[in-house]
């Protein structure tokens, strides 16, 4: 089973607060990836940035004071061409990578899965530090990154992302 995650497609992240340059270019590419994913009915996970009130409180506040992806605002919602797809889970985290996914993803699909296939925002941040987590949480599994279909704080932020990944022996693909 393949399993494509969709990571933080937020409002605050495309058009808000933290918008990563020319990220709206990625939402029709990965639009027909979960198209795909919805025709052959295998599973779409979309991980949301989660915060607070409190957010400048915490670590990531203090590094980064910047207010974006508050619980229940405009900026936190999925945008809304992948909102309107209507497919797939939704799994809300509070930092960067979440070690919970994983082990929902174990608990709910156990030795089925045999690719764990990333696109979504930010290369750099959110997508390898999920994308690590997986390959360690599932040394057995083929760990993508659709690199088209992701974009990092910057462009050159983006490739030293894909060149860690690779180094980890993630898959860097164009397409699914
Ligand atoms: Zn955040």
């Amino acid at each position: 089973m393949k399993i494509l995650i969709v990571v933080d497609m937020q409002n605050d992240f495309l058009t808000g607060s933290l918008k990563t340059k020319d990220a709206t270019e990625i939402i029709p590419k990965i639009k027909k990836v979960v198209e795909e994913y919805k025709k052959n009915g295998m599973p779409v996970i979309f991980t949301k940035d989660t915060h607070t009130d409190s957010y400048l409180l915490t670590q990531e506040g203090k590094a980064l004071p910047v207010i974006h992806c508050i619980k229940n605002t405009y900026g936190w919602e999925i945008c809304d061409e992948l909102k309107n797809i209507n497919y797939g889970e939704v799994f809300e985290k509070n930092t960067f990578g979440s070690i919970e996914l994983f082990e929902n993803l174990k608990k709910q699909y156990n030795s089925n899965i045999d690719e764990i296939t990333f696109c979504g925002v930010c290369t750099d941040i959110c997508v390898v530090s999920n994308a690590i987590i997986a390959k360690a949480y599932f040394p057995e599994v083929k760990i993508v990154i659709l690199e088209d279909c992701t974009k990092g704080v910057t462009e050159e932020s983006h490739l030293s992302a894909l060149s860690t990944l690779k180094s980890c022996q993630c898959i860097i693909r164009k397409e699914c």
